[in-house]
């Protein structure tokens, strides 16, 4: 029998990639998208088949995706705006719009995907976080004072609190990269990001966070843990490409 897997942020860069994934694995899944805008799902996947078009602040949309659903995948994020180009010599600055702030985004709508997943008898959420988590005054925490990774980690803690099977992929820097070529590294509350080995990039493809999701759904290795996740810069010497991700999911543990 197929397992019925909902992806939200279906239309995100990195979220129609597990989308893409999945349905390429019939056999084993049946994928179905979350997202907001028709016009991006017909843009990015030339028909809305497949998809539910809705809003993560809206509980009752939600709960009609995960009809019949085992699996939930959390990709949606807020995302900053640039105010204004800046000027010469100056950092751009960045905003969020009022309804898409990273506690509306990332906690309460996160929240809403959680709750809805229990009330449909998911068993088991992917979702998909970042790196930088343990410090409050992180770049990115400052950016539109919007305390993004603040709210990312309540929310994933909700996730854990919940009783729900969970994966919590934290990963470092996307990269629109091609993936399946690099050996991948996992650690914990940010391990990585303040020692990385050999002072490599603490960054990662989309196209293999995508893949350590899909790996996620089907490894049971994979339940109950959470990681950071990086991956070392192609053709580093000695590195052996990932491609035993049981052995990758027992290198992780459970708990925030
Ligand atoms: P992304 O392209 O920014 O996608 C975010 C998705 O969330 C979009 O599809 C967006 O919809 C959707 N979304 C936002 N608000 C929504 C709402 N109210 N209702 C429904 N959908 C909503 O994501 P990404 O860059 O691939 O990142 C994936 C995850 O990794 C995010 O959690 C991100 O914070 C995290 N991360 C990013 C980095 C990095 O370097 N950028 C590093 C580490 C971790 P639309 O398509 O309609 O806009």
């Amino acid at each position: 029998m197929t397992k019925q897997v909902l992806v939200t942020g279906a239309t995100g860069r990195t979220g129609s990639l597990v989308l893409k994934k999945l349905r390429q694995q019939s056999d084993y899944f049946q994928a179905i998208g979350f997202a907001r805008s028709q016009s991006k799902v017909e843009e990015l996947f030339g028909s809305t088949e497949g998809f539910f078009i809705g809003d993560i602040k809206d509980k009752f949309s939600l709960e009609s995706a995960l009809k019949g659903c085992s699996a939930l995948v959390i990709l949606t994020s807020a995302v900053p705006k640039m105010k204004t180009p800046p000027s010469p010599g100056e950092r751009p600055q960045f905003e969020y719009e009022p309804d898409a702030t990273p506690e509306t985004v990332d906690y309460n709508g996160q929240k809403n995907q959680i709750d809805a997943a229990k009330r449909a008898g998911v068993e088991h959420v992917v979702l998909v976080g970042s790196m930088g988590g343990t410090n409050p005054n992180h770049p990115l925490n400052q950016m539109g004072n919007g305390k993004i990774l603040i709210w990312k980690r309540k929310a994933e803690q909700y996730l854990i609190d919940s009783g729900i099977d969970y994966t919590i992929v934290r990963a470092g820097g996307l990269l629109d990269l091609e993936g399946g070529v690099r050996q991948l590294l996992v650690g914990k509350n940010d391990t990585l990001l303040n020692n990385p080995p050999e002072g490599i990039p603490t960054s990662i493809p989309r196209a293999d966070v995508a893949e350590v999701v899909v790996q996620a759904l089907k490894q049971p290795d994979a339940r109950n843990k959470a990681f950071d996740i990086i991956s070392k810069p192609q053709d580093t010497p000695h590195a052996e490409v990932t491609s035993d991700f049981a052995a990758l999911f027992r290198q992780t543990t459970s708990g925030i």
